[in-house]
């Protein structure tokens, strides 16, 4: 976490362009860090990632020259050992003079995040007296663990005050607190006195310690949607996504419910319901086929004559996943093997064998040698897709074993 909140990004969290000297340069692991004299750049830390940007070089004839100057990605920043590293695509010498700009529109989407944590957290806090435990922001959304369990209701409720919260867009506060105020002032992740505590206020929400970069209001959150809750750790881990992450996932749900809404003529208020008599209409035909199916099995193994040596069958009936039932259960009254073939297209099956009493996997090289045969199997069953005349496939079983 930054200590020296004497940074460019305390100061103003919605700067995003500096001059600035390297101070110093490094190389490990393959990846190039700069530390820089003062910077915008926030460095990774209290569940915030690092920001990201461009640093420019300037030549020393066209300082107003675009064209000619250097461009450096910055593709991370991380505080290490008390100094900003930012994570460049390129190393330039020390005492280069430079101008850096961080990519806003990430960090602002970082900043409705951030501050629309503090507030869901400082109701949580109030409501039910859960301490934030945990808290990342990634590429997608944001997460924050709770030491104490919510159901979804209560959820829905916190959700619906920290809304509440972003419609009154309320300035939020920064204070930096003296030793003798950090003793009387009341704050989450109140840790250790030190010489510099950096509170964050939103008034009659939340007041916490933190570190990170903050909206202006909490009206520049736009919107804080809880998506998800989890148990976790003996608590409860919530995902959120606020702001424009909160309205693209209102406009993937809305084009979702819509293509499928349109799909089985249905609107919203009758969508579930359509989808689960679907559903319950396909579980009683599935019964019915397979009633049926059986039905058919049963007269057709009673109709196997004695001494039977074996039966194939050109198969529309089973699928992949009945086959061996069907092949055990008809191998009963044969004495060599039972094969159902399965037509896909023209000269092309799906075959099946199974066989207690030939060795199967013997004639898997015969197979492949006659026809064009891509499967396997083992002594007692084969199967694969197999292209070839249909009277010559019955004529090669019928002379095997
Ligand atoms: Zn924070």
């Amino acid at each position: 976490m930054v200590s020296d909140f004497d940074q460019l990004f305390y100061a103003d969290s919605y700067q995003t362009v500096f001059s600035a000297k390297v101070t110093d340069q490094k190389s490990s692991d393959g990846k190039y860090w700069l530390a820089l004299t003062q910077t915008c750049f926030y460095p990774e830390g209290g569940g915030q990632p690092g920001d990201q940007g461009e640093i420019f070089v300037s030549s020393l004839d066209s300082v107003d020259n675009n064209q000619d100057k250097q461009v450096i990605k910055v593709l991370h920043t991380i505080l290490k050992d008390d100094i900003i590293w930012h994570q460049v695509s390129d190393l330039i010498p020390e005492g280069t003079e430079v101008q850096g700009e961080i990519d806003f529109n990430n960090r602002y989407d970082l900043m409705q995040q951030h501050s629309a944590e503090h507030i869901v957290s400082g109701i949580v806090n109030r409501k039910y007296g859960y301490d934030n435990v945990g808290f990342n922001i990634n590429n997608e959304e944001m997460t924050f663990d709770f030491n104490g369990d919510l159901t979804w209701e209560q959820i829905l409720e916190i959700e619906d005050e920290a809304n509440q919260a972003v419609f009154k867009n309320i300035p939020i506060e920064i204070h930096y607190l003296t030793p003798e105020q950090q003793q009387s002032w009341t704050y989450r992740s109140k840790l250790e006195l030190g010489e510099n505590v950096r509170v964050v206020v939103v008034p009659n929400y939340d007041t916490c310690a933190c570190a990170g970069t903050h909206l202006k209001t909490t009206g520049e959150i736009g919107q804080i949607k809880i998506i998800k809750r989890e148990s976790y750790k003996g608590g409860v881990r919530l995902t959120a996504l606020c702001g424009l992450r909160a309205l693209k996932y209102f406009q993937k749900l809305h084009e979702v419910i819509q293509e499928t809404g349109e799909l089985l003529s249905a609107n919203l208020d009758n969508l579930v319901e359509l989808v689960k008599y679907n559903q319950t209409e396909i579980l009683e035909l599935k019964q019915e086929i397979n009633k049926r199916n059986n039905a058919w099995l049963e007269l057709y193994k009673k109709n196997i004559s004695p001494n039977t040596q074996q039966i194939i069958i050109k198969n529309q009936i089973f699928n992949k996943n009945e086959w061996l039932y069907v092949c055990r259960y008809l191998f009963e009254k044969v004495e060599k093997f039972v094969c159902l073939l399965t037509e896909i297209s023209a000269e092309k099956y799906m075959i099946f064998m199974y066989s207690e009493t030939v060795d199967l996997r013997a004639k898997i090289p015969e197979l492949k040698k006659t026809f064009d045969f891509k499967g396997g199997g083992n002594a007692s069953s084969i199967q694969g897709p197999l292209i070839g005349d249909y009277q010559k496939i019955v004529k090669f079983l019928s002379e095997i074993a």
